[in-house]
């Protein structure tokens, strides 16, 4: 409904979704993957993205693009957050690990999924800002916390599917262990400030890993607060 201000949030939705199912079937034939699952549309389409924008970044809260969020850091670009999400293959009864929270879009896309969504996020303000958001939507089957999610989170391991959503100058072990057998972890790997490599890491029943590369993506870096 249009609220009086001419933004009208159900109308940009539709509109992003065109846009995210156009950029799908475009990049189909580097990714292979060129048509998103009913599921992942509908989470995408029950998300609304304008809350987890600031205030200042509300007009542009349904284009197709990463938008700051403060201390440095973006919200994911939708397209890439659907792909990210159809690439993990979770089910419903999926327990996930995300690293790098951000806003909590990614987060709640994700949490309309599975069973659990665990989010690790490494600054404090903007960990704080997306689990009061999520909680004021409704989402009650997410944990947000606080640190560096390259150690994983052991405590809650092992995971179905774990989600990167910070580039990674190498995989870190931790998530690669922390990951059932049958898992996959989809992390986007290479330097700051180049195009990195999104690749999709899936884990046998024998426990061993093979890895695709899937798309050029750009990525704010994953932060290591190593010991
Ligand atoms: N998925 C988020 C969203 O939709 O809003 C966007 C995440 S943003 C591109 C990457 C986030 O990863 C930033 O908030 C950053 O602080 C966080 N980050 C970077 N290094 C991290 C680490 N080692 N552990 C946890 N979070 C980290």
């Amino acid at each position: 409904m249009n609220d009086g201000s001419g933004f009208d949030p159900e109308s940009e939705r539709q509109y992003l979704l065109q846009r995210v199912i156009a950029e799908t079937r475009e990049t189909g034939g580097t990714t292979g993957c060129p048509v998103l699952s009913r599921r992942v549309l509908e989470a995408l389409a029950a998300v609304p993205r304008h809350y987890f924008v600031p205030a200042a970044q509300r007009d542009w809260a349904y284009a197709d693009i990463p938008l700051p969020i403060g201390r440095g850091q973006t919200i994911s670009q939708p397209f890439i957050v659907a792909l990210m999400t159809e690439l993990l293959a979770v089910g419903p009864d999926a327990v996930v690990l995300e690293v790098g929270t951000g806003s909590g879009y990614q987060t709640a896309v994700l949490a309309r999924l599975v069973r659990w969504v665990y989010s690790m996020e490494r600054i404090p303000e903007l960990a704080d800002a997306a689990a009061r958001r999520l909680q004021e939507l409704g989402y009650d089957n997410v944990t947000v916390g606080v640190g560096d999610g390259g150690q994983g989170w052991e405590e809650h391991a092992p995971f179905d599917g774990v989600i990167v959503t910070a580039a990674a100058a190498e995989i870190p072990p931790a998530l690669v262990q922390h990951l059932k057998p049958g898992g996959r972890l989809v992390i986007p790997v290479g330097l700051p400030g180049r195009t990195q490599d999104l690749r999709l890491l899936s884990k046998d029943e024998r426990g061993v890993m093979h890895s695709h590369s899937m798309l050029p993506v750009v990525f704010v870096p994953l932060i290591r607060d190593l010991a």
